[in-house]
């Protein structure tokens, strides 16, 4: 095939699909807005072709702090030096079709109207400003639907979540309804101001947390226990002077903050949960069995609420702490978290708290579910934030759809890569899956329009002897990924051929 050459069926009207919007015997055709550890993946992935174009180089970069060198040349863009080029497994690789392998060595196309990519990974921005007037062919893949902030602008998850609670109250009653209650209260501010003072007078002496509701990072996050400590925030003094296209008065909510976080080595962490959503309708869930949990760098006390490296766990405020050890980082895997709260309390205690966490990532996912403007040319992958307190309940603190994919080391930069390509294996652009499968990878289907549940063979991180059935969920168990992967598209091939 040369350059630029189309399959039947490429870039034509709908009608000549075939059903599932398979690319069929060419190379796909990416766009990547990011220069981090996504566009090494993509560019590692065998029969994959860049679409040479403009980088944005917007909003996420900035938030995930390190950057490329802007250069579109092959090599490493995360940051992280010394990594594995396209470390993505012998299943991944063997499984390709040997006449796409050579498409790595042509030249990329020119054209880069709308319909020469099949995958883009867009930032956000890109999406607002160009979905509306966008036509997507059938075979094209584009990160984000379009009113994702639904769920990930802090007051509007809530006020979502407290809209489908009541919902559930009012249908099926309170003890349902008991299923919501893992969101500290939270109010908006200013439009609530007057309610959150009623509450605030109910509970004196609790600490409350104010938090932009658009901003990320920690920026613009504190604490305080009288009233009176919020009149500066009032008088619009938190407000970003350098944006000019900030809300007057800027949006905040304003939640309780919870007191007893458990603790490791006297230090709060919370947990990273990465969940790919392919379709809001029906609703169809993955969740990633890897993740992290971020450390803060000093220990945990409630004298000094001002004291941010004590009291927020994101990687942008602990780095800048001042006994910060960048080598060891804040971070254990979630599978180091599960081993270590296992022993401490038991299997069941912790099967019970990860429940916790699939239900807050279901009960989250569907109460924007009729909101969001389902697109089957859509697909997000949120990343999840979750504190346990000393209790082991799960609490949400919030939800990114960009969450960080740049590497702070290698281990880091091991997890995100996996991630990253698994998330292509599910989406199976390639067309190597049947479509029934529970397990990609280290992605587990969660749920499809109703819970999964877990095949016989599929029963890591149950309690010795179970015979019942499980979720099929996985969160911090092994991830062996490489090996699942050879052994499904084995099996994937051997089921389409016969
Ligand atoms: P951002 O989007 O700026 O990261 P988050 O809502 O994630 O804002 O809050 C930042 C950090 O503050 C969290 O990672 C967590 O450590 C801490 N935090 C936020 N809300 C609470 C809360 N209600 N109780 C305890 N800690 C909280």
């Amino acid at each position: 095939m040369s350059k630029g050459t189309k399959v039947p069926g490429y870039m034509q009207g709908k009608g000549s699909r075939n059903p599932r919007g398979i690319i069929g015997d060419r190379e796909i055709r990416y766009k990547c807005s990011l220069q981090n550890t996504i566009l090494d993946v993509l560019r590692g992935r065998p029969g994959w072709q860049e679409v040479p174009g403009q980088q944005s180089t917007g909003q996420q970069q900035a938030n995930t702090g390190k950057s490329g060198s802007g250069s579109t040349t092959q090599g490493t863009t995360s940051g992280y030096k010394g990594s594995v080029r396209n470390p993505q497994g012998p299943g991944t690789q063997s499984a390709v079709p040997t006449r796409l392998q050579g498409f790595q060595s042509i030249p990329p196309i020119t054209r880069n109207s709308d319909g020469d990519w099949d995958f883009y990974w867009c930032d956000r921005e890109w999406l607002a400003q160009n979905y509306d007037t966008m036509f997507l062919y059938e075979h094209q893949k584009i990160l984000h639907f379009r009113n994702h902030y639904e769920l990930t602008r802090k007051n509007l998850m809530v006020k979502n979540l407290k809209r489908l609670k009541k919902q559930t109250e009012r249908e099926l009653g309170k003890a349902e309804g008991q299923s919501f209650e893992f969101f500290p209260t939270t109010y908006e501010l200013p439009s609530e101001y007057h309610i959150f003072v009623e509450e605030f007078k109910k509970n004196p002496g609790i600490i409350w947390i104010m938090k932009p509701a658009a901003r990320a990072q920690g920026r613009g996050i504190f604490l305080f226990r009288r009233l009176k400590d919020i009149t500066d925030w009032k008088k619009g003094e938190y407000q970003p002077l350098s944006d000019p296209n900030r809300e007057v008065p800027e949006t905040y909510v304003v939640q309780r903050y919870i007191e007893n976080p458990y603790l490791i080595g006297g230090r709060k962490f919370d947990v990273r949960v990465y969940v790919l959503v392919v379709s809001y309708n029906p609703l169809k869930v993955w969740l990633y069995r890897s993740g992290f949990a971020r450390f803060s760098n000093t220990r945990f006390s409630l004298d000094s609420i001002e004291d941010t490296y004590v009291h927020l766990t994101n990687v942008a405020i602990q780095k800048n702490a001042p006994d910060y050890d960048p080598d060891k980082g804040c971070k254990w895997s979630t599978q180091q978290l599960r081993k270590y709260l296992s022993a401490k309390h038991g299997v069941e205690a912790v099967k019970k708290a990860f429940k916790g966490i699939d239900n807050i990532i279901i009960k989250s996912l569907q109460s924007v579910q009729k909101i969001i403007i389902n697109d089957k040319h859509c697909f997000e992958m949120y990343g999840y934030d979750v504190l346990f307190d000393s209790d082991l309940k799960p609490w949400l603190i919030e939800i990114n759809a960009s969450p960080s994919l740049t590497a702070s080391g290698k281990e880091d930069y091991d997890l995100k890569f996996g991630l990253l390509n698994d998330l292509l294996n599910v989406l199976d652009l390639e067309n190597r899956l049947t479509g029934k499968e529970k397990r990609v990878g280290g992605w587990d289907l969660l749920w499809e329009d109703g819970p999964i549940l877990a095949d016989d063979g599929n029963m890591e991180c149950a309690p010795n002897g179970t015979t019942a059935s499980i979720p099929n969920s996985f969160l911090g168990c092994h991830n062996e990924r490489k090996r699942q992967l050879r052994e499904l598209y084995t099996a994937a091939q051997s089921i389409k051929k016969s």
